[in-house]
């Protein structure tokens, strides 16, 4: 298949553009299991916080499949449950949703690369961001304040379409506000199945970011797809060279 000039260079979040790996993803455990220590008798936060990474998991494995997002309430149920709860106590969800989301934004820190490498190319290419993540809300202020927002055409959270990639509905969320259509479009990612896996069956090219593997979560890092990506980077500011390689080729 011959494919036309790259015109829209699309982003994963966590560990593409900032680190989001084990250290991140314990700290907002621990947000959960103090949280779930307030709503629920005889629950004891440190300890607790492993299960809430165990529940979690495999929620998130369970979404991988069915294309489907975790919602927020499946959330709180699920570790009310663990808990030993036989429902989450009425406002623990919304208690849980706002803790995490706090705790979100101030647990992500912004890679000096990231706004030099955006700008680099946002004239050549246009730029695009499709994150799996269950709360949209959090992840769109962290886009803003960390003034990424401002350099994508469109942003979009699986959280918010209630899809996850590798999904193709995910990605197509993001190509409708673009007007883009696959072939046009580059995805760089860290996960092999949900992000190049996933850009390749829709007849995208796929750049594989390493930069933050080494602290990433099992499920990231051991993650295999069937799709071999086109490039692949150790450090995202590579990019832009790899970019022009792409298109000579
Ligand atoms: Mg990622």
């Amino acid at each position: 298949m011959s494919r036309g000039r790259i015109r829209f260079v699309l982003f994963d979040y966590g560990n593409t553009l900032v680190p989001y790996g084990r250290r991140e993803a314990a700290v907002l455990d621990r947000v959960l299991a103090d949280a779930v220590a307030r709503w629920i008798p005889g629950v004891e936060a440190a300890a607790f916080a492993s299960a809430v990474g165990r529940v979690k998991d495999g929620l998130i494995r369970g979404a991988l499949r069915s294309g489907e997002e975790v919602a927020n309430g499946d959330l709180a149920l699920a570790l009310a449950r663990e808990a030993g709860a036989p429902a989450a106590p009425p406002g623990m969800a919304a208690d849980l949703e706002a803790r995490v989301s706090r705790a979100f934004v101030d647990v992500l820190r912004l890679p000096p690369d990231v706004l030099p490498v955006l700008d680099s190319i946002k004239n050549r290419y246009t730029l695009g961001l499709l994150s799996n993540w269950y709360l949209p809300a959090p992840l769109h202020r962290s886009l803003e304040a960390f003034g990424i927002r401002s350099r994508l055409a469109a942003a979009v959270v699986s959280g918010e379409i209630g899809r996850v990639k590798p999904h193709r509905s995910a990605f197509e969320a993001l190509l409708r506000p673009l007007g883009a259509s696959p072939g046009e479009c580059a995805f760089v990612g860290d996960n092999l199945h949900a992000d190049i896996e996933g850009a390749a069956a829709l007849g995208m090219r796929t750049i594989h970011t390493r930069e933050w593997i080494g602290g990433a979560l099992d499920g990231d890092a051991g993650a295999s797809g069937s799709a071999a990506p086109d490039r692949v980077i150790d450090r995202l500011a590579d990019l832009p060279s790899v970019l022009e390689g792409m298109e000579a080729a």
